[in-house]
């Protein structure tokens, strides 16, 4: 069968986009790896998606968003893409277990964290540890926050972050940026953004919350273990790490 539009990922964005195809009577195929739902099935809280109920988790989001697919007639299928061939009137999208065809495909594949992969990142998850600044930035007030990186994004979330946050430490391995100059630029300017250059987060540690974490300069070996104090609970004192996410772009690949 050739599908009017086949969606690779069934998150949010995904689902959306299948609700207003199989509304416009397209025939409608969503293809998701793992469980419907994306990043946003990982909260509890809901906190600022339009039009979410108060209380709303992103499972249960997610469980009326699969709802109104299924009303409209989209069809889902859990399969994993692992490669596209786009160029042609129809398109053939390769499954671990099945091919598809489809005269559109939308690609709705979202992006997954960047962990870091150093001891204790998984723990603290969640207890520390977030991928996410517009998520968990109003968590943030008044708080210390470290993020890692030095792409866009990293700079980004950062200045972003500075809205929220008593100050933002961004740590880079290197001693220069790669975000855009302009980004830069903006950076440098802002008076709470300060920078940890040549670094490298090493550890996490905290028992059920971050206490500390490692931080090693890549030039001279150094490493000096930075307190969170998160567990004091002393006001301005808290310290988060940021990590960032990278889009799940390996289709392409
Ligand atoms: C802890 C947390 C809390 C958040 N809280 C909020 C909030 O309160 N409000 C808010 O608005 N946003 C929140 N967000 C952000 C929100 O979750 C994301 O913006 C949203 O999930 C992005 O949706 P998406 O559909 O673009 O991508 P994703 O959610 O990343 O979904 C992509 C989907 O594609 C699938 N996929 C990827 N590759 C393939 C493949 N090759 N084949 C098949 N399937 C594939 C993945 O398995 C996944 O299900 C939160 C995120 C996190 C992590």
């Amino acid at each position: 069968m050739v599908y009017d539009v086949v969606i690779i990922g069934a998150g949010p964005a995904g689902l959306a986009a299948g609700l207003y195809a199989s509304r416009a009577r397209l025939t409608t195929l969503i293809i998701e790896k793992e469980s419907e739902g994306g990043q946003i099935k990982t909260t509890d809280e809901v906190a600022n998606y339009p039009g979410s109920v108060r209380d709303a988790s992103g499972p249960s989001l997610i469980e009326r968003m699969v709802e109104q697919v299924d009303e409209f007639g989209a069809k889902r299928v859990l399969d994993e893409i692992t490669s596209v061939e786009l160029e042609g009137k129809i398109k053939v999208l390769k499954g671990s277990k099945e091919e598809y065809k489809a005269k559109t495909v939308i690609i709705a594949t979202g992006a997954v964290p960047r962990p870091i992969g150093c001891p204790g990142e998984k723990e603290l998850t969640g207890r520390g540890v977030s991928y996410c600044a517009t998520c968990d930035a109003a968590f943030f007030e008044d708080l210390e926050v470290f993020v890692v990186g030095g792409g866009d994004s990293a700079v980004e979330e950062a200045l972003y972050l500075t809205k929220f946050a008593r100050k933002v430490t961004i740590i880079h391995r290197r001693d220069e940026l790669r975000a855009a100059k302009s980004i830069q630029e903006k950076a440098f300017k802002n008076e709470k953004i300060e920078f940890m250059w040549d670094s490298v987060v090493t550890e996490l540690k905290g028992e059920g919350i971050l206490e500390s974490m490692v931080v090693k300069n890549v030039k001279t070996g150094d490493q000096k273990e930075k307190s969170s104090q998160m567990k004091t609970m002393e006001p301005l004192e808290y310290s988060y790490l940021l990590v960032l996410t990278q889009p799940q772009s390996y289709l392409k690949e």
